[in-house]
């Protein structure tokens, strides 16, 4: 799926603004600490539709959150695990891709050869498109056990969020990754 800009479309920060400036007259959080409160970290797709901390019945300071397209543990995701565990204290990581995701399906190629044709510039990073989730996760698990840099990987579990219950559903890891 490819949606079109919209010929209509306004921009949103003027709003989102307006609802900061009410969001600060109910500001409690001023106690929290720099380091997540659980030890926990989440990688998660920037999916629209995933209130990672909602789903989770999380409060704020609880956990870190890393998003990109997917979920996709790049190089960026281990830099940001880096820091979180060393430098933040945290020693879980949690995986949540889901289903009806942009990247599952993505004709990879004709829209890798649009980019090159109108920038000029072959990225140097990959779409990561996929066709299973469950296997995308499995994937990622893997990525960060063999990861040299990821300290702690005693506690790494997976999951696919249904988008259209709300439900998480577990992923194992590839046997061949543990
Ligand atoms: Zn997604």
């Amino acid at each position: 799926m490819k949606v079109q800009p919209s010929d209509s479309f306004e921009p949103n920060t003027d709003e989102l603004l307006s609802n900061n400036a009410a969001f600060v007259r109910e500001f409690a959080d001023q106690g929290l600490h720099l380091a997540p409160r659980r030890h926990l970290a989440i990688v998660a797709c920037m999916d629209s539709r995933m209130d990672i901390f909602e789903m989770l019945g999380l409060a704020h300071g609880d956990a870190h959150v890393i998003r990109n397209a997917g979920g996709v543990v790049t190089d960026d995701v281990v830099r940001s695990l880096v820091l979180s565990q060393r430098l933040l204290g945290t020693q879980e990581v949690i995986l949540i891709h889901h289903t009806n995701c942009g990247l599952e399906g993505l004709a990879e190629t004709s829209l890798l050869e649009e980019i090159v044709d109108e920038s000029g510039i072959k990225p140097w990073w990959s779409l990561e498109s996929f066709s299973d989730p469950y296997a995308d996760v499995r994937q990622s698990i893997g990525r960060l056990l063999h990861s040299p840099f990821i300290k702690y990987k005693d506690h790494i579990r997976g999951f696919v969020y249904q988008v259209e219950t709300g439900h998480l559903v577990e992923v194992d890891a590839d046997p061949r990754h543990i």
